[in-house]
This record gives structure tokens, C-alpha cells and sequence, in this order.
């Protein structure tokens, strides 16, 4: 097919033409030669829109599970009244749980609180359990700690714990290893639950201008069900997946080695180094505010070993999970230890990277590291920051221009954050927070930079820059249509941004 339209962005960088030619779902000319090479049999195309753009990438999110349940009641942005409102009105699930998530006690009028005795009122038999937006804790009825038998299975040596009141008693909200405890013990989704979760979660991103994306978290089981949908040719987008590096069956994932299908790649292992700011688990060098440095994942050691290992041996792309400055170190010494050849092929990424050291900053680029990141982080958490962390954390803050000339991947961590990638372009260029202050805009990206990282960035940390992120000759046709120009609209007309139908307007040559 032929696609005219006055302003075809061909790359981030705002390479302009005004036609393609599409030929087997990859662009065969642009501009005049795609007029000349296109014949009589080339469907052509005018779309109604301000611009045509390359398809954006998802480098971080999660499709299932982290939470997402079917019938899970969404508290996102109510304080505690109206999040006991919405869950009294809510149905149980088939297994009898009310199931809620993204509920963020910063969001709380001044002393409200949610606590056990509150959700005991309202659902005296029933178990509840809320995540947390961040999904590192959960709020639970006394009944949930009741049928999970809480108290006898977990140990409170592991990186947890367990809030407990004036009076020694539980208050309901577990962070961490005590709240993976208890939703471990919970009635688990099924597949079938979870691929239906895929899906839904799939179409949304597709309809946001997304085709390619990498899943930052996938046991091996939920790697086959992965793999019977690219057979049925039914997934919806390219799916990258990173496999959970700690899961049971992780040996079997060794064995068999990457997969690669049409539409699949699973050639990358996730690991976390440390836990999230938002319930002061992110792993620091200094004390939080509060005092305590958060958690550490694994022993001293763990990363450095498993690491260069899994690179160097078995080939794969290393992934891990790091937020704060002390993770960070962490891991940037663990990529280190594998040889520059291999980390240049392989392409190790640090997830998050939200509290970087000085000294660190530049190290992601001279280890070939790529900053994964989710600029929606700042717009949600710098409200809130400046009452967790010291004045010298906040100034390594998403310290993203100073991580530079590193590669930079971005993504949405939903469920955990919104899901809308455009909120994220917008997010990354003014720095503002949700309450609309900026936060150290010095550290802002531009848009040929964030949208780089939509793209080119995204496609790179997949290893599909071949097919994804450009329009460019050999490419995969993937275009969207957008009513909304990004380089020349405000940023708030970036955040309101909506794609457009492609295929309006057909014409005859
Ligand atoms: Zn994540």
C-alpha cells in the first residue's frame, strides 16, 4: 500500500517525508520513489490526521499478574474514605477475595489512614487484599491473613515487614517479602485468567500507539502460554519477554534456550536488586529521611556471580530491576565483571535507575548499559519525594541528562503506573509532578530524546531495531496515525494526544 500524508515522521530525530510504500508489512521506498515505485495494485491510503509517526515501544511493562486480576477494584487516586467507598461496593470475585491494587497512601487526607480493624468492619468474613500502586505492599482484612495462615508462614528474617501498631498488633500493611508471603498464599490466577489479562492489557497498548514492547517480569510457565499464542498467531504485538531469573523452573527456560518466533523474543532474565522508594525499599547509599537504606534483594555477591554467568555462558540479556543508588552500584559492578565484547552484543539494562550516584552517572554509558526508564515515575513520585529523601537524593533524582550519552529505553511500568506512553513523552519533557510543579526541569529530556527512547531506544533494548522504531527503508511498515503533531504541540496537547484510524480515506491513483 501507498500512505500519503503532507508530515510522515520517518525516526524521532523529526526526518520528514510525505509518502511510503508498504510491500509484505515493510517499507519498500519513501517519498517521490515510493510514489514511482508504487503500481496501480498498491491500495493508497490519505489518513485524517496531523501527522504519521513510527509505532512507539513499551520497554517496561507488565500484561498480567502485578495484580492485575480479573474484577480487581481500581483505587487509583482516592484517599482512604473513598477507597473503603468503592471496596464496600465491590462484588467478590469467583473465589469469594475482594482483589483491589494501586491505592498510594500519599493520596490520603492528613491522618487518614486504611488499617486492618477498618477493613475488618466492612468484610467481617471476607478476605481482602490491596496492593499498593507500586505493588512492594499490600493493605489486608484480618480474615486474609486468616486463610493465607500468614503468622505461620512467614519468616521474618526476609527482606519484609510487617506494620504493626502501639500496641504490637498488625495494622493490615505488609511491605515486601511479608507481602509476597501472604499474595503467594492467596488463590493464584490460573493461565487462562492471565492471558485473558494479556490480551485486554495488550489491546489497550495497542490502541495508545504501541506495537512492540518487552514484558519485565514472565515465569517460565507464563513464557509458554506466550509461546501457544505466537503459534495461534494470535499476539497482538511484538512481545519481548524477560524471564523471571528466580522461578522454580528457570533451568528448564536454560535448557531449551531463547525462543524466537514471529512477534516473540525471549532471550533476557529479570532480576531485582532492591525494592521501590515509594515504601522505602529502593536500596540507597545513605539513610532515607526516616532513616533505614531500604532493602537488598540478594546476598553480597549474588549479582556479580550470577551475572557475568548468564551472559557469558548462556548468551542471555541481563535485566535488573534498580532504584535506588546503592542497587544501582550494585548492578553496574555485576555488568562490569562481563567482558565489553558480550555486554556490547547482549546489551545488559538497568531497569528504573531512578537514584544514581555521581560517580555511577556516567557508567551506564562506558559499560554499554541502556537506562531503562519510566518517566511517568516522576510525574507520580515527586510530590511525594522531597518527604522521603534527603536533599542530595533529590538532586540524583531521575538524573536522566546526566546519564547521557547512554542509551535510553523507555516504558510504562503498568500496572504500577499509567499505561498511556504519551503521558510518559509529556512527563519526560517537563519533569512536572502530578501536583503540576516541575522537578529539577534542568534534568528534563527534549522530544527528539524521549521520543528516541519510544522508539529507536525501545527497539534497541529488544533487539528489533532492524524491524521497530524507524520508517526507514527495510523496516516493519508499523505507522500510526496521530491527531496530535510531537514536535510542534504543547505538552499538555502531548498528554491529550490521541491516535488516529490509519486506514481512512482510501483514493485511487
Ligand atoms: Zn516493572
Amino acid at each position: 500500500m501507498l500512505i500519503e500524508h503532507p508530515t510522515i515522521y520517518l525516526d524521532a530525530a523529526g526526518e520528514r517525508t510525505d509518502a511510503l510504500l508498504i510491500r509484505d508489512g515493510r517499507v519498500q521506498a519513501t517519498g517521490d520513489d515510493a510514489r514511482h515505485a508504487a503500481s496501480s495494485d498498491d491500495e493508497t491510503i490519505r489518513p485524517d490526521a496531523a501527522c504519521l509517526f513510527p509505532a512507539l515501544g513499551d520497554a517496561h511493562i507488565h500484561l498480567w499478574g502485578f495484580g492485575l486480576r480479573v474484577g480487581t477494584v481500581d483505587l487509583r487516586g482516592m484517599n482512604a474514605d473513598e477507597a473503603l467507598d468503592a471496596l464496600a461496593d465491590a462484588t467478590p470475585r469467583d473465589d469469594r477475595w475482594v482483589l483491589a491494587a494501586n491505592l498510594d497512601e500519599h493520596q490520603f487526607d492528613d491522618g487518614q489512614n486504611l488499617t486492618r480493624k477498618q477493613l475488618d468492619t466492612l468484610f467481617p468474613s471476607t478476605p481482602v487484599c490491596i496492593h499498593r500502586v507500586d505493588r512492594h505492599a499490600v493493605w489486608v482484612n484480618t480474615e486474609a491473613l486468616h486463610r493465607t495462615r500468614f503468622d505461620q508462614i512467614y519468616n521474618p528474617s526476609e527482606a519484609g515487614h510487617v506494620e504493626r501498631d502501639a500496641d504490637g498488633e498488625p495494622t493490615g500493611r505488609l511491605v515486601d517479602a511479608a507481602a509476597q508471603t501472604l499474595t503467594a498464599a492467596m488463590p493464584q490466577a490460573d493461565i487462562a485468567e492471565d492471558r485473558q489479562m494479556f490480551l485486554d492489557s495488550a489491546r489497550r497498548l495497542h490502541n495508545l500507539g504501541v506495537r512492540f514492547c518487552t514484558i519485565a517480569f514472565c515465569s517460565v510457565a507464563h513464557l509458554e502460554m506466550l509461546t501457544d499464542l505466537a503459534d495461534d498467531g494470535k499476539l497482538p504485538l511484538h512481545v519481548d519477554v524477560l524471564v523471571d531469573g528466580r522461578d522454580p523452573d528457570f533451568d528448564r527456560f536454560l535448557r531449551e534456550g531463547p525462543i524466537h518466533r514471529p512477534r516473540l523474543r525471549a532471550a533476557g532474565v529479570k532480576f531485582f536488586a532492591d525494592g521501590a522508594l515509594g515504601s522505602a525499599g529502593a536500596h540507597l547509599l545513605e539513610p532515607y529521611r526516616q532513616g533505614g537504606t531500604g532493602l537488598r534483594m540478594h546476598p553480597e555477591g549474588f549479582l556479580k556471580r550470577r551475572i557475568p554467568e548468564l551472559m557469558e555462558d548462556h548468551g542471555l540479556q541481563l535485566a535488573v530491576h534498580a532504584i535506588g543508588d546503592a542497587a544501582a552500584r550494585e548492578v553496574l559492578d555485576a555488568f562490569e565483571a562481563v567482558s565489553p565484547a558480550v555486554r556490547k552484543k547482549l546489551r545488559p539494562r538497568l531497569e528504573h535507575a531512578q537514584i544514581v550516584a555521581e560517580s555511577d552517572q556516567p557508567r551506564f554509558a562506558e559499560l554499554d548499559v541502556i537506562a531503562s526508564i519510566q518517566p511517568i515515575h516522576l510525574h507520580s513520585d515527586a510530590p511525594w519525594a522531597p518527604k522521603k529523601l534527603q536533599d542530595h537524593q533529590l538532586r540524583r533524582l531521575f538524573p536522566w541528562q546526566r546519564l547521557k550519552p547512554a542509551t535510553f529505553a523507555a516504558g510504562s511500568d503498568f500496572p504500577i503506573d499509567d499505561i498511556n506512553p504519551w503521558h510518559g513523552v509529556a512527563a519526560a519533557i517537563t519533569r512536572r509532578g502530578a501536583d503540576g510543579e516541575p522537578f529539577r526541569p534542568d534534568q528534563a529530556l527534549s522530544r527528539q530524546e524521549i521520543l528516541a527512547a519510544y522508539t529507536t531506544g525501545a527497539a534497541f533494548a529488544s533487539h528489533c531495531e532492524g524491524d521497530f522504531g524507524r520508517l526507514t527503508e527495510g523496516h516493519r511498515g508499523a505507522v500510526i496515525a496521530l491527531d496530535t503533531d510531537p514536535f510542534g504541540a504543547e505538552p499538555e496537547q502531548i498528554w491529550d494526544l490521541q491516535t488516529c484510524k490509519l486506514e481512512v480515506a482510501p483514493g485511487n491513483r
